[in-house]
């Protein structure tokens, strides 16, 4: 049994296939103009000849066929939620229904001007405005904002609203944020981002918020605490009213980062938990393709209090049904990005949420939830089990059951890669030594389970018998361990001509 013949997704990934990326061969063409019939110009004023060239030198020449097949050559060389299974912790890698691109791609959405007066986008305003009241709805709390493009900016927006609030009230001394340490690493910089000074909370023994670590901040210095709920452990903050009641009584105020509301959609509303201020990412939960640095979006909800701090302009709609932008708002923190926010990522929010509908929403958490716990309960005899209990929309893993044969989580994770799956996420939360993060999501089937479970199976196994194996991997694609720092950091995405006169 190899893992080439046995496992998915390999496909395009396999070794024999050359590594040719410069095809260019001299005088080959992919298009036809007709003659030149111009009349010669030799007018230097209408462009300077200095700036006039017989030819574009280091271009590629390329037939047709040549380009089709290396832009389709490459796809197959990268990995995604449409290629196979994706089970990235704390990312959310569903599958993003094709419905979603029809509606998206409706030449009346993505014709519009941004600068189009509301009377005549009255047809964009109203899905902004409804999307607003699904997530209001979803979320329980009263009122959104959809200018936010990414988690981490509804953060800052957030905090920035926080701080608003506390200076309205000349309550400025409350410049201190909790942030447990099990916590997305965006959550202390947007809070520094806007101003703020954070502490860290340890986690209790069960991974959950803990009161005792609480209590001696809460004091008229504290501004807000930031919680995650389900926590990046995967757990449900079973304290959150009772911690949302000490803040709010000691003058504070509670965010919580809802990046990931798969588990909790159609369940458990965070305003019912007390909570004041949320994101929410619909490129994770709402089904827009992610990852790459494309296009997010990462709406704000908050609470009447908070309403009037929201950023400026606020989508309503007059008596006679005509919706508009309310620019009149005095105790705005302004406004959080250029234009109304990235609107083809909320059309397809709002497709998302339309399709489902509510009972449909109910079932994708439910499903998220049952598939995490048939992941962790299968997985557990073969590694180790960081919180051995309920778990929500992901589950945590560790590295300590294959220590003993000197094989790491980064070992694993490679080793994945041979079986045609795409990697968990390792090594974070920090808490976790060795962490190995599985979110298998709503969308996969349990056959698609099962294979990964078999392939997790199958490495643990070898990671005893045959540890270099596990170690030497991946052997299956094209690059093998790269400087991930350096291959993040450092991205060559544009190809340059060899030699380029100008440049
Ligand atoms: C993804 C994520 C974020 C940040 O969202 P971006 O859109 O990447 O900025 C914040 N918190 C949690 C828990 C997340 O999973």
């Amino acid at each position: 049994m190899t893992a080439k013949t046995q496992f998915p997704g390999t496909s395009g990934l396999t070794l024999e296939e050359p590594l040719m990326f410069e095809k260019s061969i001299k005088d080959r063409k992919g298009y036809s103009l007709p003659d030149d019939d111009l009349p010669e110009l030799n007018n230097d004023s209408l462009l300077p000849a200095k700036y006039v060239r017989d030819e574009i030198s280091g271009m590629p020449e390329l037939s047709e066929l040549d380009v089709v097949r290396h832009f389709t050559r490459l796809s197959t060389w990268n990995y995604s939620i449409d290629h196979g299974f994706y089970p990235l912790g704390s990312c959310t890698m569903k599958y993003n229904p094709k419905i979603n691109e029809v509606t998206a791609g409706l030449c009346g959405f993505t014709h519009l001007h941004p600068l189009t007066p509301a009377s005549a986008a009255q047809g964009a305003l109203e899905i902004m405005y409804r999307l607003e009241k699904y997530l209001s709805e979803i979320s329980g709390l009263s009122a959104v904002t959809l200018q936010p493009s990414a988690g981490a900016q509804g953060e800052l927006t957030g905090m920035l609203m926080i701080k608003a609030f506390h200076q309205s009230r000349t309550d400025s001394n409350r410049n201190i944020v909790l942030i447990p340490d099990s916590a997305h690493g965006t959550n202390p910089a947007s809070s520094v981002i806007a101003g703020l000074t954070t502490r860290t909370l340890a986690s209790g023994p069960d991974g959950c918020l803990d009161i005792e670590a609480l209590t001696p901040h809460l004091n008229g210095n504290l501004a807000a605490l930031m919680m995650t709920n389900p926590n990046t452990l995967g757990i449900f903050e079973k304290k959150a009213v009772e911690i949302t009641k000490l803040v709010h009584d000691c003058g504070g105020l509670v965010y919580m980062d809802g990046a990931n509301l798969n588990a909790l959609m159609g369940i458990v509303k965070p305003g019912d938990l007390g909570v004041d201020v949320l994101h929410i990412n619909l490129h994770k939960t709402f089904a827009t393709p992610h990852g790459g640095g494309g296009p997010g979006s990462g709406p704000v909800a908050v609470t009447k209090t908070l309403e009037p701090f929201l950023p400026a302009p606020s989508i309503k709609i007059d008596p006679k049904g005509f919706y508009y932008f309310d620019w009149h708002r005095p105790l705005s923190i302004g406004k959080v990005h250029n234009f109304w926010g990235n609107f083809g990522v909320m059309i397809k929010a709002y497709t998302y949420i339309r399709s489902l509908g509510a009972e449909g929403i109910r079932k994708v958490s439910e499903a998220a939830v049952l598939n995490a716990n048939y992941m962790k309960e299968r997985l557990k005899p073969y590694f180790h089990i960081a919180y051995d209990k309920l778990c929500k929309h992901e589950c945590i893993f560790d590295d300590s059951f294959q220590h003993q044969h000197d094989v790491s989580t980064m070992d694993i994770a490679k080793r994945l890669m041979d079986y045609g799956f795409h990697p968990p996420t390792v090594y974070f939360p920090l808490i976790v030594k060795g962490a190995l993060m599985i979110e298998p999501t709503e969308s996969e089937s349990k056959d698609t389970l099962d294979q990964f479970i078999d392939a997790m199976i199958a490495i643990s196994e070898e990671a005893k018998t045959n540890p270099e194996r596990v170690k030497d991997s991946p052997t299956l694609p094209k690059l093998k361990r790269l400087d991930e720092t350096k291959a993040a950091r450092q991205t060559v995405l544009k190809w340059i001509p060899k030699s380029t006169p100008n440049a």
